[in-house]
């Protein structure tokens, strides 16, 4: 074995751990890995493991690995910052974005998306603790946003994204993954296509299947550490 799929080995294994502590379904929370600064021999390698959807942060970079590995069943997700001039990349290539924070951007990316893929689905990016180095819509003008993201043609609302700050203050945290749970809870009761809370990294992975999350973001469990750059 690799040790790629060493790693998707125990990550499912500790996801099944958190579901059953939680009293939650182990099958209730899909894993997306996140193969940001990895290459395409990587994302292969995962694949060959079984995994199926990954996440990219950055548009270009995403495209390049979807273009390489187009004859492979995969399915991307785009869980970065969506720039106004990286949008049509993005509606073209991807089949979710998770860090929709601005209408602007969502009726670009529905005008974008070609006719002949399925609509993009779209989680809105919630900035869930005022976090000074991250996107997102507030909180308070989250059911806005929803109400008018469901409206436009080439998009599914499907639900959350959330990237809590890390914290040593298990209180704070879990206080912060609460009201992040409830902001789920309640598009979920306005919006029937709405079914997916994405919370939860490497590092949170436990209070985030604890606090409802449905589908964890995973980068360095799997592939290992990133450079910096
Ligand atoms: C990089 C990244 C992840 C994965 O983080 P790890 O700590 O490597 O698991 C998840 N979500 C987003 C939005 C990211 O940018």
């Amino acid at each position: 074995m690799t040790m790629i799929s060493d790693n998707l080995v125990q990550v499912h294994a500790h996801i099944a751990a958190a579901c059953q502590q939680a009293g939650r379904e182990p099958g209730s929370v899909k894993l997306l890995a996140v193969s940001k600064t990895f290459g395409a021999d990587a994302v292969q390698q995962a694949f060959d493991a079984g995994q199926r959807a990954f996440g990219e942060n950055y548009a270009q970079e995403g495209v390049e690995k979807i273009l390489l590995l187009r004859h492979l069943p995969m399915e991307w997700h785009m869980i970065g910052p969506v720039q106004s001039n990286k949008t049509r990349l993005v509606a073209e290539n991807f089949a979710w974005v998770h860090s929709v924070e601005r209408l602007k951007t969502a009726q670009r990316l529905s005008a974008q998306r070609p006719a002949h893929l399925p609509p993009l689905q779209v989680c809105l990016q919630v900035n869930i603790d005022d976090g000074p180095n991250k996107s997102g819509v507030a909180p308070q003008d989250l059911a806005a946003l929803a109400a008018a993201v469901a409206k436009l043609p080439r998009l599914c609302l499907r639900g959350l994204m959330v990237i809590p700050e890390p914290t040593p203050d298990l209180i704070a945290n879990n206080l912060c993954f609460l009201s992040a749970y409830r902001l789920f809870s309640s598009m979920k009761s306005k919006h029937a296509s709405v079914d997916c809370f994405s919370l939860g990294m490497s590092a949170d992975l436990e209070p985030a299947i604890q606090n409802g999350s449905t589908m964890v973001r995973i980068g360095t469990a799997i592939f290992g550490n990133r450079d910096k750059h």
